[in-house]
């Protein structure tokens, strides 16, 4: 089946992309599909290429060759902040929140290319009723928040804009067990208000669990992809190896 780039049922349509970065090549003819409102799986080993993926789908580092569609257009070309504003956000490792200013400062700072005043204050509050634990915490310095609570609001500050594409760059990473089921089941609230997310995690299993396609990479490549049900134990044995060990199968 041919899948139309202008189908409502596919946001993005990443072709062949190839990155380098300087003499080194990073990706390798890397295809991949992410249907509206679906939860895609990225998963691979320790430099692998997740995110150099996630950043030349961001606009962050620029294609070699090869085309990304969004939500019917080409956007392989166009500059990070405008395919921000067209509604692809991106989380990087490391959660991309201030950590000097209050959980307030740092929602308005999200929201202030939502529009008008109102607008802006409608996205601060479409975050505190997602989380309501960042009203709680308003006036906190964000830096002094919990892990998990840290990554509650970089959510927060991703959903302010109403994206329809998430990319979420190991989340849960560094958390306790207890947060990371937290921050696992905020991306099915956003999975579940119909935006869709590319799921960079070292949560294996429970990543397949959320995910409803799956793609593996390995040295750059696609090794392996298709429905998140399909990724049995061999295929992650062979192309994962320790990292669906017991403390990534949680
Ligand atoms: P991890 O799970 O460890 O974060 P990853 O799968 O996200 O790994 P990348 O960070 O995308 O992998 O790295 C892919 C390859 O590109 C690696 O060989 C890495 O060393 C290289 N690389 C990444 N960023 C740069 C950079 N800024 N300059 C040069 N090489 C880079």
């Amino acid at each position: 089946m041919v899948l139309s780039v202008s189908a409502p049922e596919l946001l993005l349509r990443a072709d062949s992309l190839d990155v380098r970065y300087g003499a080194s090549r990073a990706l390798f003819d890397v295809s991949l599909d992410i249907p509206v409102g679906q939860v895609v799986a990225l998963l691979g080993p320790n430099g692998a290429g997740k995110s150099t993926f996630a950043r030349a789908l961001s606009g962050l580092v620029p294609l070699t060759s090869g085309s990304i569609q969004f939500n019917g257009r080409d956007i392989s070309k166009m500059p990070a902040h405008r395919r921000q504003n067209a509604g692809l956000t991106y989380i990087p490792e490391g959660r991309g929140i201030f950590p000097g200013l209050s959980v307030i400062d740092n929602l308005k700072m999200a929201a202030r290319r939502a529009g008008s005043h109102s607008e802006r204050d409608a996205a601060v509050e479409r975050a505190i009723t997602l989380f309501p634990i960042l009203g709680s915490r308003s006036r906190q310095q964000a830096g002094s928040l919990s892990g998990g609570e840290q990554q509650m609001l970089s959510l927060g500050r991703a959903l302010a804009v109403e994206p329809k594409l998430l990319i979420a760059d190991e989340m849960s990473l560094g958390l306790a067990p207890i947060v990371v089921e937290t921050v696992f089941q905020s991306l099915e609230q956003v999975r579940d208000a119909g935006i869709s997310v590319l799921l960079i995690e070292q949560f294996v299993h429970r990543a397949l669990g959320l995910a409803s396609q799956c793609v593996i990479l390995s040295r750059g490549r696609v090794g392996w992809s298709g429905p998140a049900a399909d990724a049995g134990a061999e295929v992650l044995d062979r192309y994962l190896g320790e990292a669906t060990s017991a403390a990534a199968s949680g």
